[in-house]
């Protein structure tokens, strides 16, 4: 990215007041109040507070837990990977949801909830009267993987810093090995997008090196011709593809992975694992015996659970993965707890949205987008067709327009 592009990023991310309009039937209701209780501070769980607020007109008190101060997004956390951004451009704390919002906003680890009581690890209890968990993934073991060796980066912070640093300290000629879970996984088009743009940086920076995808899935999960053009013309001759390769275990100190098409020796090993629910809904026995957490769509109510909601990475519809839905997922959500508050059903027609722009090189980025909408016979959110679209080509423009992407959507989360 060049500095005026750079500033002008800069610039919409401290400026941008986007805020979704007060639902129509909700300037009439004064009846909407009670206390949310939110786990999760990311692009669901602080859309929902910041929303929760803001619609209710502060009558709802809100209160959300983060482990962290601050959150990383993992949303353009890849050009971190090559020095385009730094963390501290992507890293965004609480302070206007408490300030501009009146969000309570309470550091600690969530641990569990039981009787209209979140407990919290150092002991402390918040009450509420609905609960929403908004804790992103948890990864499934795989036998011999030590991150601290091999990091995954799909969780952005110090795991992103390290795969950095390996790739940086990589030597000219060297091998970087990426493995891809069975979908789902968060950001469909993720794992693509960072073989696009290490195979870029390696091309500039150690030259002879290469780069190999092992892909437990049949084929390119997002963006199928987008990044056959990348992995066949932009970047052919140094990304390999493999799909089909199931990863049975790998050996962290020899930076090796073992897959069902044999060992794969790296110079940097980057294990992406298989993904599931934020461990607190899982340990609550939301996920009703699978990966995910079953929910109602109108509302995000668990089917397991009444009072409880699940929003973001950790729900198990058929919506993506990422960042942009989750944001939109949170005000479904939020519209339908205010409801339920004020005696009202829910929207019973919601729509939601996902965007996402890859980079495919330093310089150039490609797009995709798709709106999804509640379809009352299978009850389930069905892909609108002709609201899908991806982008033609990976373009300089777009790369510029990610930015204008970025900082509206990070805006309307944390701003
Ligand atoms: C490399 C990469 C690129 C991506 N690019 C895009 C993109 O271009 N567009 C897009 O839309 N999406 C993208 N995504 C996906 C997007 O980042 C995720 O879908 C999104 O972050 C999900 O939001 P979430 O709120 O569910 O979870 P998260 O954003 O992960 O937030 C979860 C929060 O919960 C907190 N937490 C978890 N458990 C607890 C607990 N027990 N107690 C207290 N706090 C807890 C965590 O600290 C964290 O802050 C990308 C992801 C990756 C990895």
């Amino acid at each position: 990215m060049n500095s005026l592009s750079r500033r002008h990023f800069l610039k919409l991310i401290g400026t941008s007041t986007a805020l979704a309009a007060t639902p129509t039937w909700l300037k009439a209701q004064t009846a909407a109040s009670g206390r949310v209780v939110i786990v999760g501070g990311g692009f669901a769980g602080a859309t929902a507070a910041k929303y929760l607020r803001h619609w209710s007109g502060g009558n709802v008190a809100v209160t959300l837990v983060d482990a962290n101060p601050a959150h990383v997004s993992c949303i353009l956390s890849n050009l971190a990977l090559n020095g385009s951004l730094g963390l501290s451009q992507i890293t965004f704390n609480y302070e206007a949801l408490k300030q501009k919002y009146g969000v309570t906003v309470e550091a600690g680890q969530a641990v569990g909830a039981a009787n209209g009581q979140l407990h919290l690890q150092d002991g402390r209890t918040l009450a509420y009267d609905r609960l929403i968990l908004a804790p992103g993934i948890d990864f499934a073991p795989v036998p011999g993987l030590d991150i601290r060796r091999i990091p995954h980066a799909w969780q952005a912070g110090p795991q992103t810093t390290l795969l950095k640093n390996q790739l940086r300290d990589m030597p000219p000629g060297g091998v970087f090995v990426l493995t891809i879970p069975l979908a789902p996984y968060r950001c469909p088009p993720g794992p693509y997008e960072r073989a696009c743009l290490v195979a870029d940086y390696l091309k500039r920076n150690k030259p002879g090196s290469k780069v190999i995808v092992l892909d437990a899935n049949p084929k390119i999960m997002a963006e199928e011709h987008t990044f056959t053009k990348a992995f066949y013309q932009t970047h052919a001759g140094i990304i390999e593809y493999h799909p089909n390769v199931l990863l049975n275990e790998v050996d962290s100190t020899n930076r090796t992975a073992i897959t069902s098409q044999g060992n794969f020796s790296a110079s940097v090993l980057n294990v992406l694992p298989p993904q599931k629910a934020g461990k607190i809904v899982s340990d609550l026995g939301l996920t009703g015996g699978g990966n995910w957490a079953p929910v109602d769509p109108l509302t995000y109510e668990s089917t397991v659970a009444k009072g409880i909601h699940i929003i973001g990475d950790s729900q198990g519809t058929s919506q993506p993965k990422s960042g942009h839905i989750a944001n939109s997922e949170a005000k479904v959500c939020a519209d339908a707890i205010l409801r339920a508050f004020a005696g009202e059903l829910p929207d019973p027609a919601p729509t939601t949205n996902s965007a996402c722009y890859s980079p495919i090189t330093a310089k150039t980025a490609s797009w995709l987008t798709a709106v999804f909408a509640y379809d009352p016979e299978t009850r389930a959110m069905k892909l609108v067709p002709e609201a899908f679209g991806e982008a033609p080509e990976a373009t300089e423009e777009n790369y510029e327009k990610m930015f204008d992407w970025a900082s509206n959507l990070f805006a309307e989360t944390f701003a």
